[in-house]
């Protein structure tokens, strides 16, 4: 059957965030389709998977209502559910950049630019071009000399900003995150600080891949997403490389894992002689861990 996979977000005030998330767990529901969708008062972010007339039907009822009426989908095949559940829940925001002095997007962000203008930008020596992901994101791929933000959560993010780029606010900064919701605030939080020109990807990495004209051009390795499909392909030129290495011995890797150890749970790209070698373990602590999942997962193997 021909699946779809949705994510989208809107930036706009919501003002019961309960009823809202009543509503879309009783819409996807009645659809079938599974994913992750968060609201907060400002706003909506969903990723959600199911049968293309389903995924057509949900874009339709989402219309209906003037909030959601100019909404951008993104779409994309996928062989069949990304999710295993349907998850709605309200959230404070919808990304969480915690800020004492918070970004309204509608109010402050920076420049949105197409896939075509993001590209040309990239030609120019003198531009930063800025990675606003997790470090585990980056490592699998990224935009040709793009600079990694050295964080763990989208939250590091600013401090990290304070004490990198405090003193390169007239040069121009492209940056750019996986569906582009991440930039809006973030761009925002640049334009604020005293950043001079700032733009971001529009629709993010997910909609350049699928841009007829730069068909992902100067991205190199693959695409982390939050979903059971873990990474996908951008770059859909020749000119493309693997940038993701392994964990434990730095060969090209591609291939998430996370650590064995359930209270660690770090993404760790590895390959499978250092998966069974490290007991899929980011440190000796976790592989020694008691309730470390790789030697579980082996004991029932041996036992059946
Ligand atoms: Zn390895
Ligand atoms: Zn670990």
């Amino acid at each position: 059957m021909d699946y779809r996979v949705l994510l989208y977000y809107k930036y706009v005030v919501i003002e019961d965030p309960e009823s809202l998330k009543d509503e879309q767990r009783e819409l996807c529901s009645r659809l079938g389709l599974l994913g992750r969708i968060h609201v907060a008062p400002e706003g909506v972010n969903g990723t959600v998977s199911g049968p293309k007339e389903q995924t057509d039907q949900y874009i339709e009822e989402m219309r209906k209502d003037p909030r959601f009426a100019d909404v951008i989908f993104k779409e994309e095949q996928s062989e069949g559910h990304a999710f295993k559940k349907l998850k709605v829940k309200v959230k404070p925001e919808i990304v969480n950049l915690s800020l004492e002095d918070d970004v309204n997007p509608n109010e402050v962000t920076g420049k949105h630019l197409s896939p075509k203008e993001f590209f040309e930008a990239m030609q120019d020596e003198d531009v930063i071009i800025l990675d606003a992901r997790n470090t585990y994101e980056y490592d699998l791929g990224h935009f040709r000399n793009a600079i990694k933000p050295d964080v763990e959560t989208f939250r590091d993010l600013p401090n990290w900003v304070r004490e990198n780029l405090s003193d390169q606010k007239d040069k121009k900064i492209l940056t750019y995150c996986t569906g582009g919701i991440r930039c809006e605030k973030f761009s925002g939080f640049l334009v604020k600080e005293g950043f001079q020109d700032v733009s971001q990807l529009d629709g993010g990495i997910v909609t350049y891949g699928y841009d007829p004209e730069v068909k992902g051009s100067q991205w190199d390795g693959k695409l982390y997403v939050f979903d059971e499909r873990i990474s996908v392909p951008v770059n859909r030129t020749d000119d493309s490389k693997v940038v993701g290495k392994c964990y434990s011995c730095g060969k090209s890797e591609e291939r998430y894992v996370k650590c064995g150890n359930p209270d660690c749970n770090k993404h760790l790209l590895m390959c499978d002689e250092c998966e069974h070698e490290t007991k899929r373990s980011c440190s000796t602590e976790c592989r020694e861990h008691p309730r470390n999942r790789y030697v579980k997962e082996h004991e029932v193997q041996n036992q059946a």
